[in-house]
């Protein structure tokens, strides 16, 4: 499991959440950040401190929400 950056992170970019992971596993991708489920340790420290609530666990994610989760999994398969 893990966390899961969405919409609203795009062209907002504020990056706080980068700053508070403990296991450095959030990037900046073209339009938005990303955060590697390979390395997330669910820690939930990014959603509190996201401006714009762009944060959310994996299992709560909207459906409409879900390419986001493969988009961050496609993002660091590269
Ligand atoms: Fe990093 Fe914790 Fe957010 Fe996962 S939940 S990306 S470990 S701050």
């Amino acid at each position: 499991m893990a966390f899961v950056i969405t919409a609203p992170c795009k062209d907002e970019l504020a990056a706080e959440c980068v700053d508070v992971c403990p296991v450095d596993c959030i990037e900046k991708g073209e339009d938005q950040y990303y955060i590697d489920p390979a390395i997330c340790i669910d820690c939930g420290a990014c959603q509190a401190v996201c401006p714009v609530e762009a944060i959310y666990y994996e299992e709560d994610l909207r459906p409409d929400e879900q390419p986001y989760f493969e988009k961050a999994k496609e993002f660091f398969s590269k």
